[in-house]
C-alpha cells in the first residue's frame, strides 16, 4: 500500500508537483489557473525528486534521484520473452542516481529478484535502466520519449505521440553510420 493512499488529495497533488509530475492547474474552488498545459517531461523533473521501487516480495528495494536521461518502450523479442508481456517500459538514470539494497540474480545483464522473480533493472558503472512497473507509485507519470523495435509492436498498440520511433535499436547519433 502506498503511503499516499490515505493522504488528502491536495497533499498527493503537491507531492506530485514537487516531483514535477503534474502541473498546478486546478484550484480548490474548481477554477483553473491559466497555464500552458505542458505534459510532464524529463525537463520538468526536480533534481531532488526521488522515486522508490521494489520487487513484489520486497526483498529488493531501490531508488533513483533526479531526472531520467531517457524514457522508453521496447517491443523487441528479448524484452517480450523476458517480461512475459508485449513490451517493456523503462527509464535510464545515471549510475550515480541509483541505489539498491537486497540481493538480485542476473541473467545477461538483467537483474531480478531470485525469490519472487520480479524483473527490476540492468545496472552498470555508467547507467541504471529501471523497469518502471516496479516503481512504488502508479501511475508514474513518466512519459516515454522513444520507442524501440516498433516493427515488433502489436497492431492494436498506437505509437506514443511525441515519442521518437525506431524500427530496431536506437543507434546513438554520435556513432558512425
Ligand atoms: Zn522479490
Ligand atoms: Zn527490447
Amino acid at each position: 500500500m502506498s503511503e499516499y493512499d490515505n493522504a488528502p488529495k491536495s497533499r498527493v497533488t503537491s507531492v506530485l508537483q514537487e516531483l514535477g509530475l503534474v502541473s498546478p492547474a486546478e484550484q480548490p474552488d474548481g477554477s483553473t489557473v491559466s497555464t500552458t498545459s505542458v505534459p510532464p517531461t524529463i525537463q520538468t523533473f526536480s533534481p531532488s525528486a526521488r522515486l522508490v521501487g521494489s520487487c513484489k516480495c520486497g526483498r529488493v528495494n531501490y531508488s533513483v534521484t533526479g531526472a531520467p536521461k531517457r524514457i522508453g518502450l521496447c517491443h523487441c523479442t528479448d524484452c517480450r520473452q523476458e517480461s512475459g508481456s508485449a513490451f517493456t517500459y523503462f527509464a535510464v538514470w545515471p549510475a550515480s542516481a541509483f541505489e539498491t539494497t537486497g540481493e538480485t540474480a542476473i541473467h545477461l545483464g538483467r537483474q531480478f529478484c531470485p525469490q519472487c522473480g520480479s524483473r527490476l533493472f540492468s545496472a552498470n558503472d555508467d547507467e541504471a535502466e529501471i523497469k518502471l512497473g516496479t516503481l512504488k507509485d502508479a501511475p508514474t507519470g513518466l512519459r516515454p520519449t522513444y520507442e524501440l523495435w516498433i516493427k515488433r509492436r502489436e497492431a492494436w498498440l498506437s505509437p506514443i505521440s511525441g515519442a521518437e520511433q525506431f524500427d530496431e535499436d536506437h543507434v546513438a547519433k554520435s556513432a558512425s553510420a
